[in-house]
């Protein structure tokens, strides 16, 4: 198979490429380094065996010649480009919006118009300000006001939700989108607020843990391996398309006891610290405080259950982190 992962030197994308070249396909990647590296990817472009079948592209999906001819050439599009982390969407508004909403309309619109197959890369932020658990595919969904800007994440990629669902029911687009529940492994940064790689990081340099709020607020954490293996199954399966999945973990955890575990892994010297939010984050900041996905649609469809639990997944991130170049927080 032929495939596309718009934001392929991101995190996830790299994971995927290489899962994807793993398995004998043919892999097209593009991607503009605004949170994605060359360093995730360098390895795969000097694979000998992967040479004549991994193509990247550092451009943006705004480029209407490049995306025509991409999306064109592959049966099945991955659209992973997007901006992420809350550090990120509160830095850059205006450039989060523009990515999120019109870069997810160009891919949908190519793929209609080659009729080729996508997934839509969404998040477990669209859920909003919920406290239940677990969150499901159909609940309801409550944001804050807009002059809170963290929403506007939320709300960018609910439209792209609406603009997938209505591709599909419009003109049969084989659209399949995924929302995502906290995903970690090696590779992620830390550099846009992503909680494990910098812990991570502080405690590899038994630097203070800084944990944001009182720590209550929990999490579950899934392994990029088994997201990136639902994600393939998903394609393939032609009663994913039009359909919305979490893609999460089953280990809810506090950020305060992620620390603790975190420290204890590593045998660090560090303290934590709690660092109220309004020091964390501009003032208008608001966390979520549970986010606990229910993952009975996508086991019903695929079968899906996360492999890897979270003792071993933050083993891979502490190897990974303990050879390379701790990147600055
Ligand atoms: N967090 C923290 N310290 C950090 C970074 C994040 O305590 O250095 C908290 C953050 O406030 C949130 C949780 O960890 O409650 C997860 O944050 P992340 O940005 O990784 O993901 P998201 O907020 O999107 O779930």
């Amino acid at each position: 198979m032929k495939v596309l992962i718009t934001g392929g030197a991101g995190f996830i994308g790299s994971h995927l490429a290489e899962a994807c070249l793993e398995r004998g396909d043919e892999v097209y990647v593009i991607d503009d380094l605004s949170t994605g590296s060359v360093d995730n990817i360098a390895f795969l472009q000097k694979e000998e065996r992967y040479r004549d079948r991994f193509y990247v592209h550092i451009d943006t999906i705004f480029n209407h010649e490049t995306m025509l001819t991409l999306v064109g050439t592959c049966d099945a599009v991955f659209h992973l480009a997007a901006a992420v982390g809350v550090r990120y969407i509160l830095e850059n508004p205006l450039e989060s919006i523009k990515i999120n909403i019109q870069g997810t309309e160009k891919v949908l619109e190519l793929c209609s118009k080659f009729k080729k197959k996508v997934l839509i890369a969404s998040t477990s932020e669209v859920y909003g300000k919920h406290v239940h658990a677990p969150l499901r595919e159909t609940d309801n969904i409550v944001y804050g006001p807009s002059s809170k800007f963290r929403w506007s994440y939320a709300a960018s990629k609910l439209m792209d939700e609406f603009t997938a669902l209505a591709y599909y029911r419009t003109n049969g687009l084989q659209a399949t989108v995924v929302r995502l529940f906290n995903t970690i492994g090696p590779r992620q940064t830390g550099a846009y607020g992503m909680v494990v790689p910098r812990f991570v990081a502080q405690a590899l340099k038994n630097d203070t843990l800084t944990v944001y709020g009182d720590g209550q607020q929990t999490r579950t954490f899934t392994y990029v391996k088994d997201v990136v293996q639902a994600f393939l199954a998903l394609v393939e399966h032609a009663d994913s398309f039009g359909q919305v999945f979490n893609i999460g973990g089953v280990e809810e955890i506090t950020i305060l006891d992620l620390a603790r575990k975190i420290i204890d892994l590593t045998q660090s010297r560090s303290e934590i610290v709690l660092v109220p939010y309004e020091e964390a984050f501009a003032a208008d900041f608001e966390d979520m405080q549970r986010r606990v996905p229910s993952i009975e649609k996508i086991n019903r469809h695929i079968g899906f259950r996360p492999q890897t639990n979270l003792d071993d997944i933050l083993e891979h991130v502490i190897d990974f982190m303990k050879i390379q170049p701790i990147c600055s927080l």
